[in-house]
C-alpha cells in the first residue's frame, strides 16, 4: 500500500506555526501540526500579552495560544502533542519522523522557535528547579516574600522582574553592563518599581546551595570592572538572558546563520531547500514578537501554497 503524502507538515505551535496552520487549512491543504515540546510556544510561559493587536485589555499568553489552536482546528488542521525526531529533506516527498511513524509530505513549514539561554555554570544546572529558574511565569509563585535575583538587561529581564514583584519581597536585576538594552518603557517600569533594584556591572560567578538541603541560598557575584567577587544571599535566581534557536533537527540539512537561526529569503520564508519554509523566531533575529511571528507564519503558508501550485510532485 502506498503511503499518503501530506501537502504540508508544520513543525512547531507558537504564533508562527499555528498561524501557518490557519492559512494552510483555509487553503484546503489539510496541514498536520506537530506541536513539539512546548505546545503553544514561548507565549505559554508569559503572562499578559499587551501588544498583540485586537486585545485592547491584553490577554494571557496561554489563553491566546489556545485561541490560535482552536482557530486552526476549526478549519480542520490536525494538531498533535508530538515531537518530530528527525527530518529527511534530501528529496520530495520529504520524510518527517515522529516516534515509530514516518510521515511523507510535499512541503514543510518550520516554526520551532527559540528556547531560553542559560549561563552555563555547573552550579546553575545543579540547582535548576531548586531555586534557579529560566521562567518567572512558571516559578514566580514559589517565591512569595522571598528575595530573588534576575539576570539580564533586555525586555525579558524587565518584564520578569516586574512580574516577580507580585510575589517576591525584593527583586535585584543583575546586569553585566551599566546600561540596559531593554526598551525605554520597560526600563522605566522596572526602575520605578520600589521592589526592584539593579546590581550594575556584575555577573554571577557561581550559585551556592545544596539541592538536597534547602536549595539555593545565594550567589557569588563578580564585578565586571574590578574583577572582585562577593557573596550575596538570595532565595531564587531567574535567568533572562535571551534565547537559542531550536534548529538542531535541521543542522547540516538547511543553511543556518552562525547562531543557528534558519536563513530565509529577504522578503519570503523560503529556506535553502525548495519546498521547506521557515517562520517565526527560528528565522527572526530582529523583531521576535508574537505579531511578527504570526505574520511570518501567514507568509510561510502562502509561500507553501504557491510552491505546491507551481511544483506538483507527479
Ligand atoms: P535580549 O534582548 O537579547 O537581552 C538579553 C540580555 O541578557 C542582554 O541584556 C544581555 O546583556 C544579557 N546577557 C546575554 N548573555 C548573558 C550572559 N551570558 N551573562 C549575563 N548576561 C547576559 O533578550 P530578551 O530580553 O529575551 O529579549 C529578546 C527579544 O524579545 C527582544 O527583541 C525583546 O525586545 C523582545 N521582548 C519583548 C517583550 C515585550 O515587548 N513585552 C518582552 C520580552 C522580550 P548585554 O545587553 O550586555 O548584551
Amino acid at each position: 500500500m502506498t503511503k499518503k503524502i501530506q501537502k504540508v507538515i508544520i513543525i512547531g505551535s507558537g504564533p508562527a506555526g499555528l498561524t501557518a496552520a490557519i492559512y494552510a487549512a483555509r487553503a484546503n491543504l489539510n496541514p498536520l501540526v506537530f506541536e513539539g515540546l512546548q505546545p503553544g510556544g514561548q507565549l505559554t510561559i508569559t503572562t499578559d500579552v499587551e501588544n498583540y493587536p485586537g486585545f485592547p485589555d491584553g490577554i494571557m499568553g496561554p489563553e491566546m495560544m489556545d485561541l490560535f489552536r482552536k482557530q486552526a482546528q476549526r478549519f480542520e488542521a490536525e494538531t498533535f502533542f508530538l515531537t518530530v525526531d528527525k527530518v529527511d529533506l534530501i528529496e520530495r516527498p520529504f520524510k518527517v519522523f515522529v516516534g515509530e511513524e514516518i510521515y511523507l509530505t510535499e512541503t514543510i513549514i518550520i516554526s520551532t522557535g527559540a528556547s531560553a539561554q542559560l549561563l552555563g555554570l555547573e552550579s546553575e544546572s545543579k540547582l535548576m528547579g531548586y531555586g534557579v529558574s529560566a521562567c518567572a511565569t512558571c516559578d514566580g509563585f514559589f517565591f512569595k516574600e522571598k528575595k530573588v535575583l534576575i539576570v539580564g538587561g533586555g525586555d525579558s529581564a524587565m518584564e520578569e522582574a516586574i512580574f516577580l514583584t507580585k510575589f517576591a519581597s525584593s527583586v535585584s536585576i543583575v546586569h553585566r553592563r551599566d546600561e540596559f538594552r531593554a526598551s525605554k518603557i520597560m526600563q522605566e517600569r522596572a526602575l520605578n518599581n520600589p521592589k526592584i533594584d539593579v546590581i550594575w556591572n556584575s555577573t554571577i560567578e557561581s550559585m551556592v546551595g545544596d539541592p538536597q538541603n534547602g536549595g539555593l541560598t545565594g550567589v557569588v557575584l563578580k564585578d565586571t570592572l574590578s574583577g572582585e567577587t562577593s557573596e550575596l544571599e538570595c532565595d531564587g535566581v531567574f535567568i533572562a538572558i535571551g534565547h537559542t534557536p531550536n534548529s538542531d533537527l535541521f543542522r547540516g540539512k538547511l543553511d543556518l546563520d552562525e547562531k543557528g537561526y534558519i536563513l530565509t529569503g529577504a522578503d519570503n520564508t523560503h529556506t535553502s531547500v525548495d519546498g521547506v519554509f521557515a517562520s517565526g523566531d527560528i528565522q527572526d533575529t530582529v523583531y521576535r514578537q508574537a505579531v511578527t511571528a504570526a505574520g511570518s507564519g501567514c507568509m510561510a503558508a502562502l509561500d507553501a501554497e504557491h510552491f505546491l501550485e507551481n511544483n506538483p510532485l507527479d
